[in-house]
């Protein structure tokens, strides 16, 4: 392991002071649980000068939801509180149940979302359901601060568009639509502690007295460079009386969103497969807790 600096600020404005020297992309990375950062550093795949542990920073530690904006979930706020926080039960299934599924309850006590999104792997669990919720990261800097939609966040495996001098301090997930359900399912060759071989979240919202679908949303985890959506499923479904037929027809469509590769975990068309069975899977839980019957 290389040698590095361990920084602990306790307020943003320290914590900008030392983003402020950065050199260059990697220089300086920040610790949530460190369940991803320091066995990366261990094997050097990743060799930041500064460790910025953010944890004792009161506005990273934000858990709030608001009517008008949503849900606001601070940068250094574990899986484990995120996943009791009444409100995520309440409105965002997905975040909720992948909050759970994130290693063991020993990794949720430590790990986050925020470390979940600025690890940025493919196979990230948290990743699909907040994409489908709509949620953004608020990124800040000793510039200043910017949100940016996280399905615009990634730029490749392991990469995302922070600069060298920002990190994320809070995700904000919109108040979903009334009459709105969100799932994640994902496969895994054991019961834990393993690595996605494809995810899915789906979030639907119905009219309710049409019962028509009038918002479609569906995201993909491991099965191409970074998380994505499935625009081309979501079609299928949206301004429809959503039926057995059109569910298939979406798991369908979902697969095109998809650019897997072979590996230990499965192959190109095994993932496919899956993404076409998760599909399928999630829409009917979120028409299942909608109380919404199909043929
Ligand atoms: C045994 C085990 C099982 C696991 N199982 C799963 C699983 O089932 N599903 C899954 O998705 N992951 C899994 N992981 C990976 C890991 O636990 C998750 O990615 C977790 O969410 C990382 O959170 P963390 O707080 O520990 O991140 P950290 O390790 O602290 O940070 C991860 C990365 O994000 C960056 N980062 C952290 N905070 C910020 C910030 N505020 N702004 C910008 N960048 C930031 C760090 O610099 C680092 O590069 C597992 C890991 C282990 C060790």
């Amino acid at each position: 392991m290389k040698p590095f600096t361990y920084v602990a600020p306790t307020s943003l404005r320290e914590a900008h002071q030392v983003l402020a020297k950065a050199k260059g992309p990697g220089d300086i990375r920040a610790l949530v649980g460190g369940s991803d950062l320091v066995d990366q550093m261990r094997v050097n795949r990743r060799t930041p000068s500064v460790v910025l542990d953010i944890k004792r920073i009161p506005e990273m530690k934000r858990l709030q939801w608001l009517p008008r904006s949503g849900l606001h979930v601070g940068a250094a706020v574990s899986c484990t509180d995120t996943a009791s926080f009444p409100a995520v039960a309440q409105h965002y299934g997905s975040i909720h149940e992948s909050c759970q599924l994130v290693g063991s309850t020993q990794i949720q006590n430590r790990a986050s979302m925020a470390g979940n999104i600025g690890n940025s792997a493919p196979s990230g669990d948290t990743i699909p359901g907040l994409i489908t919720f709509g949620a953004k990261v608020l990124l800040t800097s000793p510039r200043g601060k910017r949100p940016v939609l996280l399905e615009e966040f990634f730029t490749g495996p392991g990469q995302n568009v922070c600069a060298p001098d920002e990190i994320i301090q809070e995700i904000i997930v919109p108040p979903p639509p009334a009459n709105s359900s969100g799932h994640y399912l994902r496969f895994i060759p054991r019961n834990e502690m393993d690595i996605a071989v494809a995810g899915v979240a789906s979030m639907i919202t119905l009219d309710r007295r049409t019962h028509r679908c009038t918002a479609a949303r569906i995201a993909l985890a491991s099965v191409a460079p970074t998380p994505v959506r499935a625009k081309a499923a979501e079609a299928v479904l949206e301004g429809k009386q959503i039926t057995a037929a059109l569910i298939r027809e979406a798991g369908e469509k979902a697969v095109e969103a998809a650019r897997p590769i072979s590996d230990v975990r499965g192959t190109i068309e095994y993932r496919k497969e899956l993404v076409k069975v998760l599909t399928r899977r999630t829409l009917r839980l979120c028409l299942d807790s909608l109380g919404q019957k199909v043929d």
